[in-house]
């Protein structure tokens, strides 16, 4: 069996859903699980109608019908027939959407985020699954939330592997096409959750993991892992193997092609992982698999933006020691913030942060009274894996940099701003 994962750019847009049909002829799609992401900036939007909603913004609607407009023009683009019941099914669900808002109680913020964020990769699971059908690949559409169990930790829920495993193993046709969504599951008292954004591609990892899948395809807009993001780094080039070791630690840095929590079920089970382009589906793309080394060798350039540059000292210059450091990260784990890199010399500590879920501020105020504090915003934290003089060099120019760490392999700044 194999999981190929389609995210929000292969779905963006109607032709790029008659391509996710083209990428089937070819591959062939029996014995496949198809995991969806949302369309195009479907998440950015619903994100924006969560914030509309709790602030009982004048532009709520009009922000909920634009993402109905948007998917609307999909539907037109892909059924001709306006009395085919896809039209109505989609236009049920934003009327579900619109109850759920009205009927929610909850002030918690994060609750409400994944109750109406889910919305988008379950628009696009039935749009995609529907159009498939239509066109004779015949498919059952599931509801992820009946197979991903977690915990309550909405936003960034932890999956409970046991039951998880129990309900894909026994209740998931691994003989058929099947098609779902990623990033959402559901807790205990069948609340959706979500696992974090970008997180359709751990989504695939699961499922492989559980249904012990001969593969993972994930499908993306670029012809596989290169050696930096196309969008940021000049004349990169594709890396066409790796092992899992490199590809955890280029996807922890932020290479942002493939979600850090893919690869541990994978790698546990030794399943290949395949990043390929959905424009060229017969393109060679990347292998990740175990313990192939890197090739080409290549250094590998990544940049994670808009990260917090975080010192402590103490107030009265004694030793930042060991207790100091763990009452330090419970209170980053307590904030969900994670930590890119750490430094520390006698009297300070330097972290950077990733502070995804903007909580760094409430954090301040419980630091402020224990340690001296200074602390940077909007930072840029790059790092070269393998890296070379000439690759360095090429990096620190025209950088402001605020901190920098060597490690055999692994070469890292902390820069000023964003270029
Ligand atoms: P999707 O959500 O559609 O699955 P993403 O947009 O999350 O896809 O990931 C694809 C994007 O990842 C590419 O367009 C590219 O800009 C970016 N990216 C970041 N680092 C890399 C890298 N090392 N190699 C390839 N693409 C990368
Ligand atoms: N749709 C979600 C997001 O944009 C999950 C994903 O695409 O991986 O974050
Ligand atoms: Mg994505």
């Amino acid at each position: 069996m194999r999981v190929f994962k389609f995210g929000g750019a292969s779905v963006k847009d109607a032709k790029a859903v008659k391509n996710v049909a083209n990428v089937l002829r070819e591959t062939g799609f029996s014995n496949l699980l198809i995991i969806v992401s949302a369309m195009g900036k479907t998440t950015n939007a619903l994100e924006k109608v969560v914030e509309y909603y709790l602030t009982q913004h004048p532009q709520l609607n009009t922000s909920i019908e634009d993402v109905y407009r948007y998917h609307y023009e999909i539907l037109e683009g892909l059924f001709e027939n306006k009395q085919h019941p896809i039209y109505k099914k989609i236009k049920g669900l934003f009327k579900d959407l619109e109850t759920t808002l009205n009927r929610n109680k909850s002030k918690q913020y994060d609750y409400i985020y994944d109750q109406v964020v889910s919305y988008g990769e379950i628009f696009s699971t039935i749009i995609v699954s529907g159009y498939l059908n239509d066109q004779g690949y015949e498919n059952e559409w599931l509801d992820a939330r009946d197979f991903i169990k977690t915990d309550n930790a909405y936003r960034d829920a932890e999956v409970d592997w046991e039951i998880t495993l129990q309900m894909i193993k026994n209740k998931v046709n691994k003989k058929t096409l099947s098609v779902t969504q990623g990033f959402i599951g559901s807790d205990q008292n069948n609340f959706t959750t979500t696992l974090g954004r970008e997180g359709s591609d751990y989504t695939a990892g699961i499922f492989a993991y559980c249904l012990g899948a001969d593969s993972v395809s994930i499908w993306k807009d670029v012809p596989g892992v290169l050696n930096g993001d196309p969008r940021v780094f000049e004349n990169t080039q594709l890396l066409s193997h790796v092992s899992y070791e490199e590809a955890i630690e280029l996807a922890f840095y932020g290479a942002s092609v493939i979600h850090p929590k893919t690869i541990q079920p994978l790698q546990r089970k030794e399943i290949p992982l395949y990043v390929k382009s959905f424009l060229n589906p017969s393109g060679e793309g990347t292998s990740v698999k175990k313990g192939q080394p890197l090739d080409p060798y290549l250094p590998c350039f990544i940049v994670k933006k808009n990260q917090i540059l975080l010192s402590l000292s103490s107030l009265n210059f004694s030793f930042i020691v060991e207790d100091n450091i763990s009452e330090i990260f419970n209170l980053f784990h307590q904030y969900h913030i994670k930590v890119d890199l750490i430094q520390n010399s006698a009297i300070s500590f330097s972290v950077c942060l990733d502070d995804r879920f903007d909580h760094f501020d409430e954090l301040l105020n419980k630091l402020k009274s224990r340690f001296k504090v200074t602390y940077n915003k909007g930072v840029s934290l790059y790092t070269v894996r393998h890296f070379t003089n000439e690759s360095i060099e090429s990096l620190e120019k025209n950088k402001d940099i605020l901190l920098k760490q060597i490690t055999r392999e692994t070469y890292q700044v902390v820069a000023r701003g964003a270029e």
